[in-house]
């Protein structure tokens, strides 16, 4: 295992300048890998938090309102280009801070990142609105205007990609915003708020309050009445709490909350795309994406070849250091969520389960959050493992026998992020896709995105969608004006 050579201490980013907390309060940041210490992160609370929220009232007025759309423009692709710059760089941090394959962060958390500002600067040309005329009484048109101060609360599993899927459009939609990145993962924001400066972004546009959720950084954004929206993405249960204290000010929220994801595998498709593909929606990032498929349905007559091929598959992953290239699976996130996913395992047995792969932490790995990519079989519907969100590299496989079962499990939850369909019926496949209580179905795929397209979830998943003009339409506020003729 690599030792922790880089350190890296993180502070807070106010007004265009790094600052310490104002009581100097610190915590520690750890590599889930190795259990080292990275660095010290400065702690921020309310006040930390009100001076950027005043730094990005300021900045609303400033040459960031007067500045042409070319300019804007030319400031978010800068930053995109600027990060593919420090790509291995930054990759590398990613990795560190979460304990992912750094050739995972490498190929795909930062590129996408670089990728989600140039989408978004290109996005902005295309931006038209609409103009109504009352017979010759009236003309009216409608222009977008920023919604003004914007929060964006982060997850620590794709800490760089998810923050720029949210801070590219809020900024090519001319708001200000403050970010409180996920308290495990503070690096990759850190490192942003660097770019941001040196592609030219005004000062105050950009803010960076690192700290806690709860009664914290985190809280103290939502809470606070300069702020006009909060792009929220983690777990549904903070969702709720966010929401309670949100209503005080009545504010605009998008939520991309927790997901419980169904692979339906219908016995008529490509057996082998549909393990290459499970493969990865099971196991990518360690299981600790929104997107992966944790339960797996296959249609009872190629269950048993399924069920051979995927744990044969499984047990060649290689789990362990983050910086080896052949690594598949690298350390879940800290030493908390390990403890949750592994309870998870326990109470799989307890409820009649069978562990058919992994369950276990990998041997010689004796330090950091490592574990088995872990197949079980044997449960039912009812049971808590089948239906509570893991968020780790544990998969449940059920058999089912008729479209009209399957339908009726994989809709029997209070989630609604996302699904897989694998099937070579065309007509079964529009039919599934659509009775299918999820924000996004792939069919035949997995994770294949196309940034112009709605994201997010349905039922307790999230409310609201990002992507091209989704995103446009929560970062902005149309306004009508009505002219007398
Ligand atoms: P959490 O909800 O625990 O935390 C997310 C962020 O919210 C963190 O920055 C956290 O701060 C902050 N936070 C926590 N409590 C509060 C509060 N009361 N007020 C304001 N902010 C708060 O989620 P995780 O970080 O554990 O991420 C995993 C979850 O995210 C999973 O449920 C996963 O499904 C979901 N997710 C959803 C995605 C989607 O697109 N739908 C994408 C990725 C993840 P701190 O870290 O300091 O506690």
């Amino acid at each position: 295992m690599q030792t922790t050579t880089v350190t890296m201490d993180c502070l807070h980013f106010i007004d265009g300048q790094f600052v310490p907390s104002l009581n100097g309060t610190t915590f520690d940041n750890i590599n889930p890998a190795t259990e080292e210490k990275l660095g010290i992160v400065a702690e921020g609370g309310a006040p930390e938090v009100d001076l950027a929220v005043k730094a990005a009232r300021r900045a609303l007025s400033g040459p960031w309102k007067t500045m042409t759309a070319n300019d804007r423009i030319t400031i978010l692709r800068r930053i995109g280009d600027l990060i593919i710059q420090r790509n291995d760089e930054l990759a590398r941090l990613e990795s560190l801070d979460t304990g992912k394959p750094s050739w995972l962060s490498g190929s795909i958390d930062i590129p996408r990142s670089a990728y989600n500002f140039h989408f978004f600067s290109d996005y902005i040309r295309t931006i038209t609105t609409e103009a109504t005329q009352m017979d010759n009484v009236a003309l009216n048109y409608a222009i977008r205007v920023p919604v003004g101060v914007v929060g964006l609360i982060n997850p620590w599993n794709l800490p760089l990609l998810l923050l720029t899927w949210k801070l590219a459009p809020a900024l090519a939609a001319g708001n200000t915003v403050v970010i409180k990145p996920a308290e495990l993962t503070p690096m990759t924001a850190t490192v942003l708020a660097e770019i941001c400066r040196d592609a030219g972004l005004p000062n105050g546009v950009l803010n960076v309050v690192h700290g806690f959720g709860p009664d914290s950084a985190g809280a103290a954004l939502v809470e606070h009445p300069d702020v006009n929206a909060i792009s929220f993405t983690g777990e549904t249960t903070t969702g709720k709490v966010i929401m309670a204290s949100a209503a005080k000010t009545l504010k605009r929220l998008s939520y991309e909350l927790g997901g419980k994801n169904p692979n339906v595998i219908f016995a008529d498709s490509n057996l082998d795309e549909v393990i290459e593909t499970t493969m990865k929606s099971s196991f990518i990032n360690q299981g600790e994406v929104c997107l992966c498929g944790s339960r797996i349905y296959v249609e009872r007559s190629a269950y048993e070849d399924f069920i051979n091929k995927f744990v044969a598959k499984t047990k060649e992953l290689i789990v362990g250091d983050p910086f080896d290239p052949k690594t598949k699976v690298g350390s879940l996130i800290s030493q908390e969520h390990y403890e949750r996913v592994t309870s998870y395992i326990s109470l799989a047995l307890e409820e009649g389960g069978t562990i058919e792969s992994g369950g276990k932490r990998p041997e010689g790995l004796n330090k950091g959050y490592f574990l088995e990519p872990t197949i079980i079989t044997g449960l039912t519907r009812d049971c808590r493992v089948v239906k509570e969100e893991i968020f780790g590299p544990v998969v449940t496989v059920i058999p089912f026998d008729t479209e009209e079962e399957v339908l009726e499990q994989v809709n029997d939850t209070h989630y609604g992020l996302s699904a897989s369909v694998w099937t070579n019926d065309l007509r079964r496949a529009h039919r599934v896709a659509a009775e299918i209580e999820a924000g996004i179905v792939w069919v035949n795929t997995w994770f294949l995105r196309d940034l112009r397209t709605p994201f997010g979830g349905m039922k307790q998943s999230g409310i609201g969608r990002e992507g091209g003009l989704h995103s446009f339409e929560f970062y902005s506020e149309l306004k009508n004006i009505c002219i007398k003729l």
